[in-house]
């Protein structure tokens, strides 16, 4: 038989026990908002998973993390290489000088940054801006497919050689196929060449902008601005 209670024990019970807060009244989602949450939320676990990593030796140098940054839903994803300084400073990518000229190839294709998803291949900045190493392209590169996988985009644009070489698994010149659609899981995938090469070599920029253009006619999309400056 349990021990019965006396009231003064019951009340004594009572004071200790902590106080419930009452459940919050949020009003339900919408399918709108849930969907939305839905793929956030599993880019949040894909970055939550990456954690304040310190796999692979790039963590040493780095001061931000960069992970991305845009829409979950986008149909447009965009892959660099890997951050440059001010994208270490800042913990966002492409935007220094280089990012300036991809934000106009955006606009030029009728788009804002919003509306696409921007990432790279490692999230933290090598040294001196040097290509990253095969080992930490393979160490990294696992969250760059989960990303992927989460947004599930129409299409893919390689910037420059190394986003290009990851995805296709390939050690073929990015000039042996840049400009030619091919096919990363669900995707379509476009190479074309890194904004930072743009900059040194300016006289490419109409073959970037050839690119994009097949890429806009896949979409739907219709330049606003012409050809980027
Ligand atoms: Fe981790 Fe990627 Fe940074 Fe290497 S580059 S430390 S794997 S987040």
């Amino acid at each position: 038989m349990p021990k019965t209670l006396r009231k003064p024990d019951l009340q004594k019970l009572a004071l200790a026990l902590p106080k419930i807060a009452p459940l919050p009244t949020a009003p339900a989602p919408s399918l709108f908002d849930s969907a939305d949450k839905v793929a956030d939320d599993t880019l949040l676990k894909v970055r939550e998973d990456l954690g304040e990593c310190t796999r692979c030796k790039l963590h040493k140098h780095r001061h931000t993390i960069v992970f991305g940054d845009g829409s979950p839903k986008a149909e447009l994803v965009f892959v660099g290489e890997g951050p440059g300084a001010d994208e270490d400073a800042q913990g966002l990518p492409f935007v220094g000088r280089a990012g300036k000229l991809l934000t106009q190839m955006i606009e030029a294709m009728g788009l804002q940054r919003k509306d696409v998803y921007i990432c790279n291949v490692v999230k933290c900045r090598p040294p001196e801006n040097r290509t990253p190493e095969d080992d930490e392209v393979g160490t990294c590169s696992p969250f760059l497919f989960r990303q992927l996988d989460v947004i599930a985009p129409k299409v893919i644009v390689c910037l420059g050689a190394v986003a290009a070489k990851t995805l296709l698994k390939t050690n073929r010149g990015i000039s042996q196929f840049r400009g030619q659609w091919l096919d990363y899981r669900s995707s379509k995938l476009m190479a074309t060449y890194h904004p930072a090469y743009l900059l040194r070599n300016p006289n490419a920029k109409g073959e970037v902008w050839k690119d994009l253009q097949k890429v806009m006619a896949l979409l739907g999309l219709h330049a606003k601005k012409g050809k980027p400056a």
